[in-house]
């Protein structure tokens, strides 16, 4: 049989390489299946070491920083240039990583390149804010790289989530350190071959596939390190937001979330019944923004379940490179367990099983870490249930009387990323939007993704914003420059 390929990451254009049968490889397993969907060097606190140092070197010494930004966008563009090139490789090594239908992996690909693009034409066309002299004098503000930054990100969107932290912390000037989830290390280290291939100068962005307690946190501590943005649980964020506080260093947090998903007796219920079934079982439920509390407005609730049960139970369930599949397998065997059990604590709440509840009976799926889309009701939203992120094909329906109970409701959870709702009522519509607690709200519509519009959370969801303009800020930090225009010596 032959050795298995593994693939090693670099630090400053050297490979660091582990040998065969050694235990510092990290394997990636296919969840649609069990076999093995590759094995890759697993880096070590003494890597970020070297690559911390490799990036501050790249980013003192290399043409970068110093170019100007309109030349730094040449290299993004050809980024995401070369990223579609490779679009069906990429999404098919995702898809094996991950187990997330093809389609879906097409479009992660699609968005990574999009993320390049954008942030070079933000690179292109960004302004430095000017003030309008009060003296004799003139000020201005400047956005300036941090120096090395660490994106620390999850294995829910991998590729996606690493451009989308890499491209605007690279267009603000920064080196940049990756650390990809230990689920799905291999497209982070395809995304730095093809910016090294695409121009980017040595150093000045490494991917370092780790596990999060030695890898993660060594980044997250080391003190070459000068901002750190994570995207995962809110746990994980909470601890690193500890120690970024101690350390005195920005952070941005894209965290978890429990999104309230609101259908009022107006809505068009064909259209809300599509939109709630794409809200929570779109990549099997493994989405930050999945609508996994509904909310219906108790004049339709029998009629909207009836119609919501029966079209979720004839969704295809399947193996991702299947066309015609609608929602592939979860990431793991150990995350299947975890979803499996929260519906057995929703059953022991009491809660009825309206759909799903168990893993699939087709033989070809037994192999693999499938569990059935499943919805859940007859409980209160105090439910743990209703309040724990389940991060699977969990949705949990719940009725309501008017306006104000679906908003108290709706805000009754730590978390506070998104939202959505589906009315005829566009007064309405805004005024509850305004009400809901959320990072982002969707009106008859749901998990729709701007480039240029900002992505974050409220409350236990996170801290800062990725993506458009802000995105660019998330990486930079603000110089006031002063210029003198004195005619005389400056008199005291
Ligand atoms: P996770 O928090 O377990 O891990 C995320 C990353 O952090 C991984 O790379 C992991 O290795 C690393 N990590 C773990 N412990 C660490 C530590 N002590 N120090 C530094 N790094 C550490 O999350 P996950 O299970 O990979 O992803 C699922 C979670 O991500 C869900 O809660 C989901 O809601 C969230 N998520 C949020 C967004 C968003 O934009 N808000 C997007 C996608 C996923």
């Amino acid at each position: 049989m032959d050795a298995p390929i593994i693939k090693s990451f670099r630090i400053g254009g050297t490979s660091r390489d582990s040998a065969v049968g050694s235990s510092a490889v990290i394997t990636s397993i296919n969840p649609a299946d069990g076999s093995i969907a590759g094995t890759v060097t697993r880096a070590t606190a003494q890597d970020v070491d070297d690559a911390v140092a490799v990036a501050w070197d790249a980013f003192r010494n290399k043409p970068w920083r110093k170019l100007r930004p309109d030349q730094r966008a040449t290299t993004l563009y050809e980024i995401g240039r070369r990223l579609l090139l490779e679009r069906e490789s990429l999404a098919r090594l995702q898809m094996q990583d991950s187990g997330k239908p093809m389609k879906e992996c097409l479009h992660m690909v699609d968005a990574a390149a999009g993320h390049f693009r954008y942030y070079a034409a933000v690179c292109e066309t960004w302004q430095n804010e000017m003030t309008s002299p009060r003296g004799e004098y003139f000020s201005m503000a400047l956005a300036e790289p941090f120096g090395v930054v660490a994106c620390i990100t999850p294995w829910n969107s991998p590729i996606m989530n690493e451009a989308q932290k890499a491209a605007p912390a690279l267009a603000a000037g920064n080196a940049v350190l990756i650390k990809p989830s230990e689920e799905t290390p291999q497209l982070a280290l395809e995304l730095v071959r093809i910016c090294y291939e695409a121009g980017l100068p040595e150093g000045l962005i490494t991917a370092l596939p780790g596990y999060g307690e030695d890898v993660g946190a060594a980044m997250v501590k080391h003190p070459g390190v000068r901002m750190v943005s994570f995207t995962g649980g809110t746990d994980t964020g909470r601890a690193i937001g500890a120690i970024a506080g101690q350390r005195l260093i920005p952070v941005g947090l894209e965290l978890g979330g429990k999104s309230p998903h609101i259908v009022f007796e107006d809505a068009d219920i064909d259209r809300a019944v599509a939109g709630v079934m794409s809200g929570i079982f779109g990549s099997a439920g493994q989405s930050c923004v999945a609508g996994s509390r509904l909310f219906v407005q108790k004049s339709i609730y029998k009629r909207f379940m009836e119609s919501l049960v029966e079209k979720t139970r004839s969704l295809c369930v399947g193996l991702p490179d299947d066309p015609g599949v609608q929602m592939g397998p979860l990431v793991s065997k150990a995350h299947r367990d975890k979803v499996a059990g929260y519906v057995d604590i929703g059953r022991q709440e009491g809660g009825k099983i309206l759909v799903g509840g168990d893993r699939p009976t087709d033989p070809r799926l037994q192999n693999g870490c499938f569990y059935m889309p499943t919805i859940i009701d007859g409980l209160t939203n105090r439910a743990r249930v209703c309040q724990e992120e389940i991060f699977g094909p969990v949705l949990v329906a719940l009725p309501f009387e008017d306006e104000a109970d679906v908003i108290e409701q709706g805000n009754d959870t730590a978390f506070g990323l998104a939202a959505g709702m589906w009315t005829g009522d566009y007064a309405r519509a805004w005024r509850v939007a305004r009400e809901l607690e959320a990072g982002s709200v969707w009106i008859n519509t749901y998990k729709q993704s701007h480039i240029a519009t900002p992505f974050g959370g409220f409350k236990d969801s996170g801290i800062g914003r990725e993506k458009g303009l802000h995105g660019l800020r998330l990486y930079s930090q603000v110089k006031s420059v002063y210029f003198g225009t004195h005619e005389k010596p400056m008199g005291l």
